[in-house]
């Protein structure tokens, strides 16, 4: 078997005979293929080889391949498909778009992905060029012109979300959603210092560095995105909403000064100046400037802070059950203890009230009974020793000490 298809693979060349290589010289030179599908892929949208249709925007003729477009497309397939004039004449025009945008549009369409940042950037327009032009923000010190704010990449992040949902992109609405992702996991990811009773200042550092773009894309998505159902608004605002909603409480008190001197902490809490703190009313104000951004972010915040009390009274309760484990398995030492030490028994474990302690008739307690084991009155998940005639307490610590004494 492997001797009879091993001559069905052609020989290398360059192992054969001489005549192979003049045989090679006679054809024409091969012409330069690409690695891979991706790599094909690109060259075609690049050079448009074998394009069947033209896409008409901003003055510009884009070549196109109606095979591409068609299965990931629903606007495409429909004005394809249709037997319309433009199916027919193999040109599209879309006038109301942005030219670079349906750039980005069309590299997704064969690629996959889209270049968010600068059209223009020179170099390599990969995630790891991405990570740098990202990590490489300055906060302006003032507000941005709208043209600046126009190319901030997660603006463009915002404005292709809506052409995915113009043009019945379903892919390309998950990549718009995985490029916020990726944003928010670089720049404003846990610092992991916080634990769930203390709001992470690690975090709001990172928020505050960032904070004009951030409030900028927030913004955009509510007033850019507001035709949309507001389902598909808080998909992709949510991404942007969450880490802002996480830390909201330390807006009101960015620099930590409440926290640093915890002795006046409640009073001072309350005299936090108010109109003195830039990030809050830049956030005040665009509350009011959209409701629909504040309705969520008041829920996201609800939530964030739920979350938080749950999951400190589920600590809290664990942490009981830790003590109270160990209550008992005192306590069942302390007894098994008393049963092989039956002399020991009779004087630990007899009331040893102080006389402060009196029956329910108001006689004082013979202290001749023997204390049993039961729950705590002031601490209920705590086992103490009492006496059933003055309900004298003593704790499983107190016997054990006794015992040890002994
Ligand atoms: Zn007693």
């Amino acid at each position: 078997m492997p001797e009879s298809t091993s001559t069905s693979v052609p020989k290398k060349r360059g192992l054969t005979s001489d005549s192979a290589d003049d045989h090679a010289a006679k054809r024409p030179a091969p012409r330069r293929v690409n690695n891979s599908l991706s790599e094909a892929l690109c060259q075609l949208l690049r050079d448009g080889t074998g394009s069947d249709l033209v896409l008409v925007c901003g003055g510009e003729n884009l070549p196109a391949h109606s095979l591409l477009l068609e299965s990931q497309c629903e606007f495409f397939a429909a004005c394809l498909g249709s037997g319309m004039k433009e199916s027919s004449e193999r040109r599209i025009e879309l006038k109301e778009e942005n030219l670079d945008d349906v750039k980005r549009m069309l590299e997704y369409l064969y690629t996959g992905t889209f270049w968010e940042h600068d059209l223009g950037h020179k170099g390599k327009k990969d995630q790891r060029a991405s990570e740098e032009i990202y990590n490489s923000f300055k906060n302006p010190s003032a507000e941005r012109s709208d043209e600046q704010k126009q190319a901030d990449p997660l603006i463009v992040c915002i404005r292709m979300y809506k052409l995915a949902d113009k043009f019945g992109i379903p892919g390309l609405r998950e990549e718009v959603w995985s490029k916020l992702e990726f944003y928010t996991s670089l720049r404003l990811a846990e610092a992991h210092e916080s634990s769930i009773h203390v709001v992470d200042y690690g975090r709001t550092n990172r928020i505050l560095g960032e904070w004009q773009r951030l409030m900028d894309a927030i913004e955009a998505c509510f007033s850019d995105l507001g035709q949309l159902d507001s389902a598909s608004v808080n998909e992709v605002a949510d991404v942007l909403l969450e880490p802002l909603a996480a830390v909201a409480p330390n807006l009101l008190d960015p620099k930590a000064s409440i926290r640093a001197h915890s002795g006046s902490f409640y009073l001072d809490m309350f005299r936090l100046p108010e109109g003195e703190n830039r990030v809050f009313d830049d956030l005040q104000g665009r509350l009011e400037r959209t409701p629909r951004l504040a309705a969520r972010l008041f829920r996201l915040t609800c939530l964030e802070s739920f979350r938080r009390d749950r999951e400190a009274e589920y600590d809290d309760e664990l942490m009981d059950k830790q003590y109270f484990n160990k209550d008992v398995k005192k306590m069942l030492k302390t007894v098994a203890r008393l049963m092989t030490e039956p002399t020991e028994q009779a004087r630990v474990l007899q009331c040893s009230s102080e006389g402060d302690h009196f029956r329910e008739d108001g006689e004082p307690c013979s202290r001749s009974r023997v204390m049993v084991p039961t729950f705590g009155d002031l601490l209920p998940d705590t086992l103490v020793f009492r006496c059933p005639e003055c309900e004298w307490e003593v704790t499983i610590d107190d016997i054990k000490e006794e015992l040890d004494d002994a």
